[in-house]
């Protein structure tokens, strides 16, 4: 016999059977950040169960199939670190991955719905629906979808009638008493609105995407449905071709939707945050939008923002995932990214740098600057401290790039009483230091123009900085004039006088 205390003193392991998901994108123009966002709750239970990741494109739509958008999805998701086990680019057990190439997989599908009953043959012309839909408005109809003009029909009985196109598409005959209630893993039990007859073949051959999302996450073997929320009305659709297709559903998991400060859904339209490749274009590093991605899906524990994404898998669960909308709020992205970009070596982050300069900024680089990659390293350690993006550096470092500094005037006027006192004893001492380092220049200055001379430190160093770097704010000085150099460094005194 087994004691109680027995029972309890065996240790619960969480043991996890290996799970399929996939993350799913249309290739309809450049990637949505929620495309990252799936990707990466898709990915993290992957790999929290020892399962697969998996890339389907899906472009049965080809109205909006847009060239160059499957590129961009598989470079951004790559960039991200989002990496997939099976996909297009790489194959798999059960290629192929786009939806284009598996049209003949769909038709005997869409074929034995047709025999047994549960879909049907439509030849209504777009214009017949059109004005279907109009008059359906105008009578403000409690239901309205479509009409079942063509339901139990032969093509010449439909023929017969007035809207009539050659070329048919096929319908699900969606049954009146349709069970729209679910469970979805981070909702419990939620139900949709009552669906229409929808469309599963078009008339160009395609499937919709409701046909080819149900066949080909059953052929793949997919456990786990876990997309945006905006998918919940289709998902009795969806379960309905699983029921009469006699397939197992999959678990499903519909994500709460990315939010603007205003509440709003995030669109490529009115947000260009939208845009996943605003991120990379802006300058941010993939690990803080990651890890930024991270705490939209849930609020972290002991207020631990920063969490690599081993943590992430490793404490993940469906259960901490919060409906409400994550508001997407780009300041705690730069905080984040302030963090990661402080947590690189000096030349890590100057490598990161200098590829930003060669992807976005090569056109922006000062004509004569060649040597700007060594430049730009040097000045790192510099400008590292307050960088948020790599897309400042540059900025912040050209006026160590330039021939000539760009004097900002209000700062030439703020200093300019002081230049005639300053200017020429600080032009001596450093005509005369031996070395021209940071720490030499700091104190032979200091020496002569504050210990001897008595002048202020703001009175000595306001005229040297703006004749240095153009401006009154800059980054450390003694260190400019270094990566400078003695020659440059005086010769811009000298101009400035
Ligand atoms: N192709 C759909 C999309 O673009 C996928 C939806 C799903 O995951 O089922 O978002």
């Amino acid at each position: 016999m087994v004691s109680r205390v027995g029972i309890d003193l065996v240790p619960v392991t969480e043991s996890f059977t290996p799970a399929r998901l996939r993350v799913a994108p249309s290739p309809t123009g450049d990637p949505h950040v929620g495309t990252a966002y799936m990707s990466l709750f898709n990915l993290a239970y992957a790999r929290k169960t020892g399962g697969q990741f998996v890339l389907r494109i899906e472009d049965t739509d080809q109205a909006r199939y847009v060239e160059g958008s499957q590129a961009q999805i598989y470079e951004l998701l790559s960039w991200l670190g989002l990496n997939w086990d099976e996909g297009p680019d790489i194959s798999g057990p059960y290629a192929p991955y786009r939806q284009s190439e598996r049209l003949d997989t769909y038709r005997p599908f869409v074929d034995q719905l047709i025999e047994s009953g549960h879909a049907y043959y439509c030849w209504c012309s777009a214009e017949r629906l059109t004005e279907m839909r109009d008059a359906q408005a105008k009578a403000k109809m409690s239901t309205t979808g479509y009409d079942r003009l063509c339901y139990g029909k032969t093509r010449d009985e439909r023929a017969a009638l007035p809207g009539f196109s050659e070329t048919p598409v096929v319908r699900m005959l969606i049954p009146d008493d349709v069970d729209l209630g679910f469970t979805d893993v981070i909702r419990g039990e939620i139900s949709a609105p009552h669906p229409d007859d929808q469309v599963i073949l078009k008339a160009d051959g395609f499937p919709t995407y409701h046909m080819a999302v149900v066949v080909d996450d059953h052929l793949m073997g997919i456990t786990h449905v876990v997309r945006g929320e905006e998918w919940i009305s289709s998902t009795p659709k969806h379960i309905l071709l699983y029921k009469w297709l006699g397939w197992d559903e999959p678990t499903w998991c519909h994500m709460p939707l990315l939010r603007n400060t205003d509440k709003s859904k995030i669109s490529k339209r009115k947000n260009p945050a939208a845009r996943l490749v605003w991120f990379k274009e802006e300058g941010y590093l993939p690990e803080a939008l990651r890890n930024f991605l991270q705490l939209m899906g849930y609020p972290p524990e002991d207020d631990q923002e920063v969490c690599s994404f081993e943590d992430f898998i490793a404490d993940f669960d469906w259960a901490k995932v919060n409906t409400v909308g994550p508001v997407f709020d780009v300041k705690k992205l730069d905080w984040l990214n302030g963090h990661y970009i402080r947590s690189l070596t000096v030349d890590e982050l100057a490598a990161r740098i200098i590829a930003y300069i060669e992807a976005y900024q090569i056109n922006d680089l000062p004509a004569t600057s060649r040597n700007w990659r060594a430049t730009v390293t040097a000045a790192v350690p510099l400008i590292a401290p307050r960088l948020v993006t790599l897309k400042e550096a540059l900025d912040k470092v050209r006026f160590l790039l330039l021939d000539e500094v760009i004097l900002d005037e209000a700062a030439v006027a703020k200093v300019a009483a002081d230049v005639p006192t300053v200017i020429p004893v600080a032009l001596e001492v450093l005509e005369g230091l031996e070395d021209f380092t940071a720490s030499a220049i700091q104190e032979g200055l200091v020496a002569r123009l504050v210990d001897e001379c008595g002048f202020s430190k703001k009175i000595v160093f306001g005229p040297i900085r703006v004749a240095i770097s153009g401006a009154l704010v800059s980054p450390p000085l003694f260190e400019s004039m270094e990566i400078l150099g003695r020659e440059a460094s005086i010769a811009r005194l000298k101009s400035f006088l």
